[in-house]
């Protein structure tokens, strides 16, 4: 394979140039890391999981009318996508409290909230992407009341969708964390689910026992991160054929 260009190393992917202009490769690595990256490890696999979850659920949001960055899955590790002008805004819908909203607002984990709610934290390591209201984000430009609807209906939209399909294969989705981003055609401009959908960025919790499914597992030194991951990705019957043998895939391509 050719050697191709790096754009951007994330912390969790990579991306490189497309095969063509307004494509990149989105690249999926083990590597895990947790508050604000003052913990760091990696879940062997995770990468070639995350790849499949993600790939399986745009690919269900783009039918029912979801526009998203996906365009196809390339190998084990890596998708192609849109190329899409990030907003640099996280989107969190929360169902259930779990994690910053117990300790911020003095909550229990696991109290069913009084309806679904739906958070901006502006994109900053260095400033620890801060909780922001909707008056910052148009304030200070980082994107428009007109993409702040949009990014809310979507989604408000995704978090029924996928609530849906996952109480169907015995998860509750807890919270999760959405980015979009604005995807530039030669008529308009779109904006566009973007990044990633994987218990990378979701809680997700066993329906009948509770137990924690998702990078929680690492953040809290559960232990069985690998597991929970495969365990999610078979729900969902997207585990690789070959199991675990599977895992490691190809290498990046610098
Ligand atoms: N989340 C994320 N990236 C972040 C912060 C949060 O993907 O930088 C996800 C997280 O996995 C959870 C949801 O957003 O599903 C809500 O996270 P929360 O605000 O509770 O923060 P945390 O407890 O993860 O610090």
């Amino acid at each position: 394979m050719a050697r191709r260009r790096k754009l951007y190393e994330g912390k969790a992917k990579v991306l490189y140039e497309g095969p063509e202009p307004g494509t990149l490769i989105q690249y999926f690595k083990d590597d895990a890391t947790a508050f604000n990256n003052a913990k760091k490890g990696v879940i062997t696999g995770k990468g070639v999981l995350n790849n499949r979850i993600s790939e399986y659920l745009m690919t269900r949001l783009a039918e029912v009318g979801i526009p998203t960055h996906f365009v196809r899955r390339l190998n084990m590790r890596e998708q192609l996508i849109r190329e899409v002008e990030i907003i640099p805004i996280e989107v969190v819908v929360r169902n259930i409290a779990a994690g910053s909203i117990c300790k911020r607002l003095d909550l229990e984990e696991g109290k069913m909230l009084p309806r679904s709610i739906v958070e901006y934290y502006y994109k900053s390591d260095r400033l620890n992407d801060p909780l922001v209201a909707e008056e910052h984000i148009t304030a200070f430009g980082w994107a428009s009341a007109q993409d702040i609807d949009d990014m809310m209906s979507m989604s408000l939209r995704i978090n029924d969708f996928l609530s849906g399909l996952l109480i169907g294969v015995g998860l509750r989705l807890v919270d999760f964390k959405l980015e979009f981003g604005r995807y530039y055609t030669e008529e308009s401009v779109i904006v566009v689910l973007a990044d990633e959908i994987s218990p990378d960025n979701c809680r997700l919790w066993d329906s009948g026992t509770n137990e924690k499914l998702d990078k929680d597992r690492f953040r809290r030194d559960l232990g069985g991160e690998r597991e929970a991951y495969q365990e999610v990705a078979r729900r969902l019957g997207v585990l690789p054929e070959a199991g675990p043998m599977d895992l490691k895939g190809p290498k990046a391509i610098q």
